[in-house]
């Protein structure tokens, strides 16, 4: 092409050279080679989760269900150009929430990194990589379904609390009938004969 030397083996977003870590040389449904670390970027700034849009043609790829970014299909065009201990790839997680890709090397199954890597390359790879955070979305824009004055969250407390409220009510009418009309009435017609007894022995 009139692209010399291994210009074909860099990012077009980033523009540095694939790797089999990271900068995993990345197949979209479109034709288009991007990294997976700038493909993640795109993923945790988009609100669409479960594909990825083309920066160059903007069309969308949809991502493998329960795996996303890592289990898209490598070029391996790209990849059989990569220096032979760069070759063989190990898997690659990336955590959206947290908006981190990192390497489950640790683990059995997933080969050693430091086994196909040069020690001098090896420094250069973090096991774990930061693509940013995504982008929250504003709660703000929202009403709260419960108003700010009611402390009470669920529907029966609150129905329990009106209940208390109107036992109490009623209690306190009534013990305010009982102490302002039944009891004057009582001690009036009970302290009748008593006082007229009292006034008539003191003389
Ligand atoms: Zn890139
Ligand atoms: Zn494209």
């Amino acid at each position: 092409g009139s692209c010399p030397g291994a210009c074909e083996l860099e990012c077009d977003i980033c523009f540095s050279g694939f790797d089999n870590v990271f900068k995993l040389p990345k197949l979209l449904a479109c034709g288009h080679t991007f990294c997976l670390e700038c493909l993640a970027r795109i993923n945790v700034s988009s609100e669409t989760v479960s594909s990825v849009s083309c920066p160059l043609c903007r069309r969308l790829t949809p991502l493998p269900s329960g795996k996303g970014l890592p289990a898209l299909d490598n070029n391996l065009a790209v990849l059989r150009r990569l220096p032979s201990g760069m070759r063989s790839v190990p898997s690659i997680r990336f955590s959206r929430d947290k908006g981190k890709l990192y390497t489950t090397s640790s683990g059995s199954g997933g080969p050693e990194p430091s086994s196909f890597l040069k020690p001098t390359q090896l420094s250069s790879v973090s096991l774990s990589l930061d693509v940013g955070q995504p982008a929250h979305r504003s709660s703000s824009d929202t009403p709260p379904r419960t108003p700010a004055w009611l402390p009470f969250r669920s529907s029966s407390c609150y129905y329990m609390a009106i209940g208390f409220v109107l036992i109490f009510t009623v209690a306190l009418v009534l013990s305010g009938i009982f102490l302002f009309v039944i009891v004057p009435t009582r001690s009036i017609t009970g302290a009748g004969p008593s006082g007229r007894n009292g006034t008539t022995q003191r003389p």
